[in-house]
């Protein structure tokens, strides 16, 4: 069993949905976690710390890089810095390309890809000094593949990607490594709203989910929080060790297609 203990996990956009799942399995592996993202984080504090390790939550705004700094310093002056980076925060629209708000495309690419940079080239000096660090880039089948109506979503999980094989590559002779993780649907509030949006227009709510999953997801099922967080602790593992500048799937067979 993969022990976490004494390691300080970091996960971004972590008050609900994908991260908490992933904050959760670490924290059961015995890892220290900071928490981050919006909403009163009180209860998502208490439901982590029940497994016993230290846990702070911090409210960094991820679109602004002095925020990411100032998370960064945080958990060096109170956990003696970040072992585990999982980049996780993100945020969706859905419209066609030639409708697409320029301040929602500008909030995406910084949300889900600038942000990836900065708390990289943040944590990745103390992962050097201890020579040992993972980072887990949270991207999504939409870092392989398009959809239509998701044009800022698409290009910042592609750009993760790439950022992920460069740092996986700057990293490949250390005991640091850097990974994505690329899901298929996972039921969180992200994609509650999209199902509601297609039950806004009349269809059951029930039809909704299944027509979902359907036109993309071959298993009909889908992926939980804590499937992501097993992977996310398999490459903390010794045996995850030489899994480097990887994109992995899970996406019930999405990619398969
Ligand atoms: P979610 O909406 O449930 O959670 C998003 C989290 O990010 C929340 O904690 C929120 O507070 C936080 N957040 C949003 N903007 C932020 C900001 N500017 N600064 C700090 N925190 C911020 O979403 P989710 O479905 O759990 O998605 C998590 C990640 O997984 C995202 O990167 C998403 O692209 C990716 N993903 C999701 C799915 C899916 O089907 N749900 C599939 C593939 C990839």
């Amino acid at each position: 069993m993969t022990t976490l203990s004494g390691k300080t996990a970091l996960v971004t956009g972590s008050t609900s949905g994908i991260g908490l799942g992933i904050a959760l399995t670490l924290a059961k592996a015995g890892a220290n976690l900071i928490l981050n993202g919006f909403g009163d984080a009180s209860a998502v504090i208490a439901e982590v710390a029940q497994f016993g390790g230290k846990v702070g939550h911090h409210p960094a705004d991820v679109s602004d890089p002095a925020q990411i700094a100032e998370m960064i310093a945080y958990a060096e002056r109170e956990f003696g810095g970040v072992d585990i980076l999982v980049n996780n925060a993100g945020i969706q629209h859905v419209a066609a390309v030639e409708d697409f708000p320029v301040e929602r495309w500008d909030s995406i690419i910084a949300i889900n890809l600038s942000s990836v940079f900065h708390s990289t080239r943040l944590s990745l000096p103390g992962m050097r000094a201890k020579d040992w660090g993972r980072i887990v880039n949270i991207a999504s089948v939409h870092g392989q593949v398009g959809s239509t109506g998701k044009a800022a979503y698409v290009a910042a999980k592609h750009g993760v990607i790439g950022l992920t094989k460069v740092v996986g590559l700057e990293t490949a002779t250390s005991n640091i490594t850097c990974n994505a993780i690329c899901p298929g649907w996972v039921l969180t509030p992200l994609v509650q709203k999209q199902i509601d949006d297609r039950a806004a227009k009349g269809v059951d709510p029930q039809q909704a989910q299944h027509d979902l999953l359907a036109e993309k997801q071959p298993s009909l099922e889908f992926v939980t929080p804590t499937h992501l967080g097993e992977l996310v602790l398999f490459l903390c593992s010794e045996a995850g060790s030489q899994v480097r500048g990887a994109a992995w799937n899970i996406d019930g067979g999405w990619l398969a297609q």
